[in-house]
């Protein structure tokens, strides 16, 4: 067996150890002569599998009985329409942070549906960042205060969560449940699951309780989020098989624990930070104050020795970092399954590249 380091943005890495226990479980799932694909969502096998990722997702983020867990299918992407279907009225504004490209996206939706406020934009600024709290000009009585934690192709990172009166909603994509923090404060967080939790196919949201019933009675059952609080996300067939590795995914980073989780994370950044700010060569593209410590972004001196760089290092067995085609560049997605020992090969790989040609 050979794993190459897989820098990939998303779908992203699994921890090995999951993998292995997909496959050991894959076509008898523990004695029941079916594989977890091909089984009733209604019985039991699954449907312990399905309260098991909604219990581990309330443990590691601290949740309280406010606070419902939902699967839902769409990825991300349906979170940016189904969000402003729900809290965005006719007569009403929703304030958007525009952080990066993701964020951006966010708006363009919500804007099919209602009046956006961008309380900030530097989505187009060079190096990344997220806005300063003194940036935020909030507008009173939104509906919803909407960031992106983490902009995943950009590599800036909110370090601490803005405050405003609004409820406030997150996209946490790219770095849900690679750091503990504060579920309090906010009214809403969504994720695809394809960076940090699993793979793709379903999109985890966090919501309480109390703004899910806010949400407008118009719109069609799959759309509400009161269906999915209902029904415990089985209103109609779940994703099953995402949602059986979001729980051996979780089950995993209990057993690892978050707190060191986080700390194994901000090492894994540092040092590769380390390694680009150690040099005149490679040149970080986000604000030092705000680098993500999931998405690694960098450049080199021309496009030619970028191109020449990811063929080179992917031949070597360090594959998936070319950067974004919007933005282009080099990006190291370095989720939390990612190996330590593949950072460090990674820097081995740029001392030797700049020694080459530099
Ligand atoms: C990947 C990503 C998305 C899009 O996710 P899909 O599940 O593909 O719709 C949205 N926001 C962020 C921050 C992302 O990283």
């Amino acid at each position: 067996m050979s794993r190459i380091f897989n820098f990939s943005a998303g779908p992203a890495v699994l921890p090995l150890e999951v993998l292995q226990q997909a496959q050991a479980e894959m076509v008898d799932y523990r004695g029941s002569g079916m594989s977890i694909m091909e089984m009733s969502h209604r019985g039991k096998e699954y449907s312990a599998v399905h309260a098991e990722a909604m219990a581990n997702v309330r443990e590691l983020l601290g949740l309280t009985d406010e606070y419902e867990v939902l699967f839902i299918q769409g990825g991300a992407s349906l979170q940016f329409a189904m969000l402003p279907m729900n809290f965005l009225p006719k007569d009403g504004a929703a304030d958007y942070v525009n952080s990066g490209h993701w964020a951006a996206a966010a708006i363009k939706q919500a804007r099919l549906v209602g009046q956006v406020k961008v309380v900030a934009d530097c989505e187009k600024e060079i190096p990344a960042r997220v806005p300063e709290a003194a940036e935020l000009s909030w507008t009173p009585g939104a509906a919803y205060a909407h960031i992106t934690s983490n902009e995943t192709i950009s590599g800036a990172q909110w370090k601490s969560f803005p405050v405003t009166d609004a409820p406030l909603v997150a996209d946490m994509s790219s770095d849900i449940l690679s750091r503990p923090f504060d579920a309090k404060p906010f009214s809403m967080i969504y994720a695809g699951a394809q960076k940090n939790l699993g793979p793709a196919g379903v999109a985890l949201v966090v919501i309480r309780k109390s703004f899910a019933e806010k949400g407008s009675k118009g719109l069609p059952a799959m759309l509400r989020y009161v269906t999915y609080v209902e029904n415990q996300s089985m209103y109609n067939t779940p994703p099953c098989y995402s949602i059986y590795m979001l729980a051996l995914t979780t089950r995993w980073l209990k057993q690892f624990g978050l707190e060191r989780m986080h700390r194994q994370n901000r090492d894994k950044a540092a040092k590769l930070y380390a390694a680009i700010d150690g040099s005149s060569f490679y040149r970080g593209t986000a604000a030092k104050h705000c680098r993500s410590d999931m998405n690694v972004t960098f450049r080199l001196p021309t496009e030619e020795l970028e191109e020449r760089f990811c063929t080179e290092a992917s031949k070597a067995g360090l594959k998936g970092l070319k950067g974004h085609r919007s933005v282009g560049g080099v990006r190291a997605s370095i989720y939390n399954a990612f190996p330590v020992e593949g950072v460090d090969v990674l820097i081995g790989f740029m001392k030797d590249f700049e020694r080459r040609c530099g």
